[in-house]
């Protein structure tokens, strides 16, 4: 039996174990110590917003955007039907209204015309998840902001290096969100990060991610004591989990290069194959510079999508399917409406695949990757 291949393995960093040690042996591991804004610089550094707020996870970064918007039970968000639970979630949680659209099945991203149809005077902003690290629309989709004055929320969970004509995603809307969860790119464990770029939302986020204190002014001496100013939660992560963190942000570049060695491997040695099986590989359109978070290939319909699954699983390989469409899930029809059936979304959440993909993913794994994938007849 040979071994089998995962779909997806954490990185891992030597210098996570020293980072950890120094907490271990200081006396500060709650949040915002050193590591804190060692990794909070890097995150700067790398996406290039001005701001940026660690998180306990890019779910918590959600839930800090909509109590930024104040969101309530008034208010409704265009979210795509292709996403994570925690967009959604994190919106319904305020009370607002989930409203569900389609994609564009291109990209898998938000289709702007169908947000555009969605728009009511309720609108209190739009949710945009950049899947796979692939940047969505935002010329439309900006414009269809501005022009209604609601906001841009880029959940860009998949995207942290990804950039759409030269800008960083996350920071092109009103606010985006990163996950550190150990799927992603780069983690520690658990844990996420809220970019913005407004001084205003800025502060108040500092404070709603402090129990609603003004802590942060207090450490930097800006006020001699600190109190209840505002609505919050407890969404600044430990000292323990930002010394992981940092660790693995100062070895961005290898892991991204690793990631993309593998990308254009697929990329390069599966187009005959798909021509041939009326299959489609993952497309990046030219002005956009993606982030190898996945690789996924189409499938001609749901039965061929799930036979490539099948027939990869007999050779010890992991090829899962992604998104269930969050406007069919039980919680989609509680929590929002649906108000043109999300057609694209159910076929494309039905015909993808993802192909195992990982730093160190060894030139021999990804070979039998590759030759299973092409013996397979659609
Ligand atoms: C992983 C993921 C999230 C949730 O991230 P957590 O840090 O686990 O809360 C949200 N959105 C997308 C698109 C994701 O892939």
């Amino acid at each position: 039996m040979t071994d089998r291949i995962i779909f997806s393995r954490p990185f891992r960093s030597a210098a996570e174990r020293d980072n950890l040690m120094a907490v271990l042996d200081s006396d500060h591991s709650h949040g915002d110590g050193q590591f804190t804004k060692s990794a909070t610089a890097k995150i700067k550094q790398i996406t290039g917003s001005p701001s940026a707020l660690l998180t306990t996870s890019c779910t918590h970064a959600l839930e800090l955007s909509a109590l930024l918007l104040e969101l309530g039970p008034d208010d409704e968000v265009i979210v795509p039907s292709f996403a994570f639970t925690s967009a959604a979630t994190a919106m319904a949680l305020r009370g607002a209204t989930c409203v569900f659209v389609d994609i564009d099945e291109s990209t898998g991203n938000i289709d702007p015309e169908a947000a555009a149809a969605a728009i009511t005077p309720r609108t209190k902003a739009i949710l945009v998840m950049h899947y796979g690290g692939v940047g969505a629309d935002m010329e439309a989709l900006l414009a269809l902001a501005n022009a209604n004055g609601i906001a841009l929320i880029e959940d860009n969970a998949h995207g942290l290096g990804g950039t759409w004509r030269g800008q960083a995603l996350g920071t092109i809307g009103t606010m985006g969100t990163q996950s550190f969860h150990d799927t992603k790119n780069v983690h520690c464990g658990e844990g996420g990060a809220l970019l913005l770029s407004d001084e205003i939302l800025m502060s108040r986020a500092e404070i709603m991610r402090e129990k609603g204190t003004d802590r942060a002014r207090f450490l930097r001496g800006q006020v001699d004591k600190y109190s209840w100013q505002d609505i919050g939660s407890s969404y600044l992560p430990s000292e323990l989990n930002a010394a992981v963190l940092d660790a693995q942000l100062a070895e961005f570049d290898t892991i991204q290069s690793e990631r993309h060695r593998v990308w254009n491997t697929y990329a390069t040695a599966l187009p005959d194959w798909a021509a041939r099986n009326d299959v489609r590989l993952m497309h990046v359109p030219d002005d956009r510079g993606h982030t190898a978070h996945l690789f996924y290939l189409q499938l001609p319909n749901e039965d061929s999508r799930d036979g490539l699954i099948a027939h990869l699983s007999a050779r010890g390989i992991v090829a899962p399917f992604h998104y269930i469409p969050l406007d069919s899930s039980a919680a989609g029809l509680k929590y929002g409406r649906t108000p043109v059936p999300c057609t694209r979304s159910a076929n494309f959440s039905a015909t993808i695949l993802r192909l195992p993909l990982w730093p160190m993913l060894s030139e021999a794994q990804l070979g039998r990757v590759v030759d299973a994938v092409t013996e397979y007849q659609v």
